[in-house]
């Protein structure tokens, strides 16, 4: 099946040509003849599964009918990464049509999105709370407003946005046409779908949210303190080119992220305490290869969409199954295949329990060889140094142990443990190496939670150690 069936412009199958899209996706086949036909449609679709393009591609063919200068289509989403990423996406399927998009989400300076609603872009991808704020000013006026686009709305109530969503509602005229996107549908988010939507073509809405089906799962039970040194080892056995590890809270993720970074591993964070600014270099730094692992927390990961991600590493379980389910959406993403791998402690277990109640699906347990289960943790440390918009002094990475010894944290790229981009050191067993040739073992002594030093003989993986040697995979028990 091709794009050709559909009734699209030719430039816009053109440019599908060039993003690389051969077949629709389940959620393309289904949504795209209704909603080029105009009408309503209330999909619940699967993280990765192409809903962007179900709702841009609509969007853009009615652009052609008509002529611009104001705003016609308004995309409501809860995250400013899940706005970029929906605006590439527009700017791609876009490239051939007379078509101006902006994005307006909280974090970055006002100045450039009033210009835009001066401007009248054809399009505007918005988070609730940032909109709300225009909205306060005369300028921002959307009267012409066809299409209301609703991305990820569970995610939106999660966040608190349904009252800024009610607001925004009367601000602007009813929408000819109202496309409404929800990875599940707890009941107020079936609330204001039944409200606003008229008519709505109903897709996949009775089927139970479940992770895609290329996405291998397993679970790792680890005691809490050893949980980032199980991650190294991890990283050391296996050639792992690009992993998001997701923490419970953003002072884990720093904390984690510098743990990581002291043992010559690229990486880097993605939280809501970032500036857009830092955000932004994260997430591109970790899509070019820069960065091997991105440690990042629920909310900043929505809309994050790496081609070939291969690795969500859950560090933490999350607190409920549906954010599960959209972490490990961050791999295999159009059906493609990725591994996601959950650490749970004995604490963690119930909400592990309740995960796979959600999923219907026992998650097998993994144990690393070699690995010594019962070593003593090493700390990470607790940075609470990120601030949302602070002073950038604040936000200076502390001396660490490398730097205090007039090294770099992070290896020039090629150098440290993170094989080339389809390099054949891809190969398996070739990451232990260079992680025993690159990084530094930066704590030979880790700091015990009393305050006293003490050699730190076993948390820490071998294959890590200066000539240390690498040990096998692992395996299920
Ligand atoms: P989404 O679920 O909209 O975030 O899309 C996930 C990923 O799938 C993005 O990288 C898209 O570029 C890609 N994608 C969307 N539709 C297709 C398609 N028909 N064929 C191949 N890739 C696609």
């Amino acid at each position: 099946m091709s794009f050709e069936k559909f009734a699209l412009h030719g430039s816009l199958l053109r440019a599908i040509k060039d993003a690389g899209y051969e077949t629709p996706t389940d959620i393309q086949e289904k949504a795209l003849p209704p909603a080029l036909e105009g009408r309503d449609v209330l999909g619940c679709a699967m993280t990765g599964s192409g809903k962007t393009a179900a709702f841009v591609l609509p969007i853009l063919e009615r652009l052609f009918k008509k002529s611009r200068g104001v705003t016609r289509a308004l995309i409501l989403c809860p995250t400013r990464e899940l706005a970029m990423q929906i605006h590439e996406t527009i700017l791609e399927l876009g490239k051939y049509a007379p078509v101006k998009s902006a994005t307006v989400f909280g974090g970055v300076p006002m100045k450039g999105q009033v210009q835009a609603f001066e401007r009248g872009v054809d399009i505007l991808i918005a988070t609730p709370g940032r909109l709300m704020d225009h909205f306060q000013y005369n300028y921002a006026k959307l009267n012409s407003l066809e299409v209301l686009v609703f991305d990820e709305a569970d995610r939106m109530l999660d966040m608190g946005f349904l009252p800024s969503i009610k607001k925004i509602l009367q601000h602007i005229p009813k929408p000819q046409q109202t496309l409404f996107f929800s990875a599940t549908m707890p009941s107020q988010i079936g609330q204001l779908a039944k409200d606003l939507l008229n008519r709505p073509i109903t897709l996949n809405v009775e089927r139970q949210a479940k992770p895609a089906t290329g996405i291998t799962q397993s679970s790792y039970p680890v005691p809490q303190s050893l949980k980032p040194a199980l991650l190294l080892e991890l990283l050391a056995q296996n050639p792992i080119e690009s992993a998001i590890v997701f923490t419970r809270t953003k002072h884990r993720a720093n904390g984690l992220q510098k743990y990581l970074a002291s043992y010559g591993v690229n990486c880097e964070r993605i939280h809501g305490n970032r500036s857009q600014a830092q955000r932004t270099e994260a997430l591109k730094g970790f899509k070019s290869g820069k960065y091997r692992v991105l440690v990042a927390t629920d909310i900043a990961a929505r809309g994050i969409d790496v081609q070939d991600l291969e690795y969500v590493i859950n560090f933490d379980v999350p607190a409920i199954p549906e954010d599960y389910i959209h972490r490990v959406g961050r791999t295999a993403r159009a059906e493609r295949t990725g591994e996601a791998l959950t650490f749970f402690s004995k604490e963690e277990e119930g909400q592990l329990f309740d995960i796979e109640r959600a999923i219907g699906l026992k998650l097998p347990r993994e144990w690393v060889d070699g690995f010594n289960y019962k070593a003593v943790g090493e700390k990470m440390t607790v940075d609470r140094g990120d601030t949302r918009q602070g002073d950038p002094r604040r936000n200076a990475p502390r001396r660490s142990p490398q730097m205090a010894r007039g090294q770099g944290t992070q290896p020039a790229r090629g150098q440290g443990t993170q094989p080339a981009r389809g390099n054949a050191q891809t190969a398996r067993g070739s990451a232990p190496q260079a992680a025993r040739d690159q990084a530094q073992p930066a704590r030979e002594y880790a700091p015990r939670s009393d305050g006293q030093t003490a050699r730190h003989e076993h948390a820490r993986p071998s294959s890590f150690r200066r000539g240390g040697s690498s040990r096998g995979r692992s395996s299920s028990r």
